[in-house]
């Protein structure tokens, strides 16, 4: 294990733990030094013991690093490892088993932290067939949301990465597909002909998250019937403990998601586990589609479907109702459908 992968790691697990905090931030940072560092100076400072001389290198960075140089695995990477488990119910299990990909995540092109390349090679590490690529739209500026431009160009770089991935001899695709802004008219924030060009289109709210309940209803209505929409994102928008969720008419909601064969989002993300409960019983009451997303921003995060799974498998969500479980050219079908 090269110190970079070592430090990957790490970052990696301290993200499925959800460590947001100084700690985390520090080895994303000592990742960066050791990216921009030559190899043969990383190995005579570990061996001088200079590696804290470098900005950014701290003294648990610069043990990973000297142990990673030493050819042991790190020892605090090995704790690690153990303490940032995701745990999973053996109900929710048979979910995660079914599952073939991931819907929903973003990379460092809108707010994700890490590049599309590496959420690739770590769905692939999960078992996944593929992972659908939905970073922002342009409106939500504070994510760096994509303009058309870049997501055109965005476009042009999966289609190389899939080649790399195909000619390295993987069955694992990138799908292409974006987390649109659902505007406050129900319109959205992007044109109708780029919708159309994408594999998978996820719709959320982000913004006037309290609207009043009516033109909430009407604004989610209008979204989840367009033809482009294939999966409406954490559809409440509640922050547990931080933020209550949206007042809309979930009847009118999930009978347009039904309708119009848009699947209702399980987000697996533990701040959010949206919907709640008793709104996950009414979508099935309902007979929506679902997909069971981690809304990853980081690769850590892309281990957390678990919580999604245990929430669906604890409400008894139809597994056969559950869009990602479905193979690539069928789920393709689906959402051209
Ligand atoms: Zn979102
Ligand atoms: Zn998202």
């Amino acid at each position: 294990m090269s110190p970079e992968q070592a430090l990957l790691r790490v970052v990696h697990c301290l993200d499925r733990m959800h460590d947001t905090g100084f700690r985390a931030k520090a080895f994303v940072r000592a990742l960066d030094v050791v990216r921009s560092t030559p190899a043969d100076e990383l190995a005579a400072r570990a061996a001088d013991e200079t590696l804290t001389d470098l900005d950014g290198i701290g003294a648990s960075s610069a043990r990973v690093i000297t142990e990673a140089l030493r050819g042991e695995t790190p020892a605090y990477l090995t704790k690690l490892e153990g303490e940032s488990q995701v745990s999973i119910t053996p109900d929710g299990e048979r979910y995660r088993a079914a599952l073939r990909g991931d819907c929903h995540l973003h990379s460092t092109w809108s707010d994700g932290g890490a590049l599309i390349e590496d959420m690739a090679a770590t769905a692939m590490a999960l078992g996944h067939e593929y992972m659908v690529l939905t970073d922002h739209s342009a409106r939500l500026t504070i994510a760096h949301g994509l303009s058309e431009e870049r997501l055109l160009a965005q476009l042009e770089v999966i289609a190389g990465i899939n080649d790399d991935i195909t000619t390295a001899g993987h069955d694992f695709r990138i799908l292409t597909g974006m987390e649109v802004d659902i505007l406050e008219d129900g319109t959205l924030d992007l044109a109708d002909e780029l919708l159309a060009r994408l594999d998978v289109v996820v719709a959320s709210v982000h913004s006037k998250l309290r609207m009043e309940r009516q033109q909430m209803t009407e604004r989610m209505v209008l979204a989840v019937a367009s033809p482009h929409v294939d999966i409406l994102g954490h559809c409440t928008g509640r922050m547990i403990g931080k933020r209550p969720p949206s007042t809309f008419d979930a009847d009118f909601v999930f009978a347009a998601c039904a309708q119009f064969g848009t699947a209702v989002e399980i987000n697996c993300r533990p701040e959010r586990l949206d919907p709640p409960r008793e709104l996950i019983d009414l979508a099935i009451e309902y007979g929506c589609w679902f997909s069971i997303d981690t809304d990853a921003h980081a690769t850590g995060q892309l281990e957390w479907q678990p919580h999604g799974c245990d929430r669906a498998a604890e409400r008894d969500v139809p597994i056969e109702r559950i869009i990602n479980t479905m193979p690539a050219a069928d789920l393709l079908a689906w959402t051209a459908a």
